[in-house]
């Protein structure tokens, strides 16, 4: 066991000048934060007798953290977002909203900006050799289970190397590739003609590889497509599904598996008439029920860094 400061009154009043309780401005609510964030570090590394070395290893990390833009990454590996997600499903709970579409996590690689098409989309730019042709379709329903009209479902997915468009660091994708967003009609239905995406796994020299290789965890999702739903009279999803059968579903780095999210993967023919790329294609049906505003309000609407870009 090394030295137990933490308790002491120099170490207390350090933390408080830290976090700038003794200041007049900055914001409280920050201030709070940061000084239970810091403590919080402090006691670990009294309890856990953290070397310096190890705390300089840390702070290392979190510079090639910095450098990779890996950070919003490692928030869904470490299970920081689906921990939100958690939170946000005992507050729905709490507040008695019920019977929605389960929310999942949104990840970092959405890319706004792709163009709205009415109900249906066909959002495959580039040629994908590897890739079968697939088509998503749903309808999106209100808690009364009346279609939704004016619905925007806007959709974004990896190509056959598990790569996204904008992020894919073999630079082959043109801008939007496998993004795109429609707006359901009087049907409340919407359809994405597409491509079937594979798994994505983390940049291999990448800090969160690196930081989930020191946990002797894998980096690796199963195949899946991630979606937001937007209604002016409902709350805001943001969700994905799995492809059904990949093995990793139960195993996914990220956590953003539910057992309502796995529609069945469905083969089909005459795929040729819809414009796809063979006749044989495979088909997911993604219905969807959207909850009601609260109190008038989207407490679903969540700010954090996207990427914007026109195709
Ligand atoms: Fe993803």
């Amino acid at each position: 066991m090394g030295a137990q400061v933490f308790q002491t009154k120099e170490v207390q009043e350090l933390l408080k000048a830290a976090a700038g309780l003794n200041e007049g401005s900055g914001g409280p609510r920050f201030r709070q934060i940061v000084y239970r964030l810091l403590s919080d570090l402090f006691k670990a590394i009294d309890d856990l007798d953290i070397t310096p070395n190890e705390v300089w290893a840390g702070v290392n990390y979190l510079n090639k953290l910095g450098q990779d833009g890996e950070a919003a990454l490692l928030a869904a590996g470490l299970g920081l977002e689906k921990y939100l997600d958690l939170r946000m499903d005992a507050a729905d709970k709490q507040a008695g909203i019920d019977g929605g579409t389960p929310r999942t996590i949104e990840g970092p690689l959405y890319v706004a900006g792709a163009p709205v098409r009415e109900s249906v989309a066909k959002i495959d730019i580039d040629p994908d050799h590897d890739a079968a042709p697939l088509v998503i379709h749903g309808t999106v329903t209100g808690p009364d289970g009346n279609p939704v009209a004016g619905a925007v479902v806007e959709c974004w997915h990896a190509n056959s190397k598990g790569f996204y468009s904008h992020f894919d660091p073999t630079g082959a994708q043109t801008e939007l590739n496998l993004r795109g967003a429609v707006r359901t009609g009087v049907d409340g239905k919407y359809e994405f003609r597409t491509l079937m995406p594979v798994g994505y796994g983390c940049p291999p020299h990448g800090a969160t590889q690196q930081l989930l290789n020191a946990l002797g965890r894998h980096g690796n999702r199963p195949a899946h497509v991630h979606f937001f739903f937007t209604s002016a009279n409902h709350r805001k999803l943001t969700t994905q599904f799995n492809v059904e059968g990949d093995p990793l579903i139960w195993d996914d780095f990220a956590y953003a598996t539910r057992e309502e999210l796995i529609p069945h993967v469905i083969e089909k023919t005459g795929g040729t008439a819809l414009g796809l790329k063979d006749d044989a294609y495979e088909a997911i049906e993604f219905n969807v029920t959207l909850t009601p505003l609260l109190q008038g309000k989207d407490n679903q609407i969540v700010n954090r860094l996207r990427v914007e870009t026109t195709a």
